[in-house]
């Protein structure tokens, strides 16, 4: 997803629709239930092993991305964007 020329691909490159399935669909099709979490932590075990992992995370959190970014859900990067936007209790 944050590609250079001179840069190894990235795990997602293999099989971009997984990393895309935290939505609960891959192409067009419904994931089965049973299935999502696990080809959720499929994705999030190729983030874990990315070069690019931080960049992408920071990317996605600037932007707003759906999908897996830098080993988080969509869901994931909004709390940590909520925590992050809570103001502080200064005294
Ligand atoms: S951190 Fe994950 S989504 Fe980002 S480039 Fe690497 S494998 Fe792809």
């Amino acid at each position: 997803m944050l590609i250079k020329p001179d840069t190894p691909a990235p795990p997602c490159s293999d099989d971009p629709e997984l990393w895309f399935v935290d939505d609960g669909t891959i192409g067009h099709a419904r994931v089965k239930p049973e299935l999502l979490a696990e080809m959720i932590q499929e994705a999030k075990d190729g983030c874990a092993v990315c070069d690019l992992r931080e960049k992408c995370l920071d990317y996605a959190l600037a932007r707003n991305e759906y999908g897996i970014w830098g080993g988080t859900t969509w869901d994931e990067r909004r709390r940590l964007r909520r925590r992050t936007r809570r103001p502080s209790h200064v005294a």
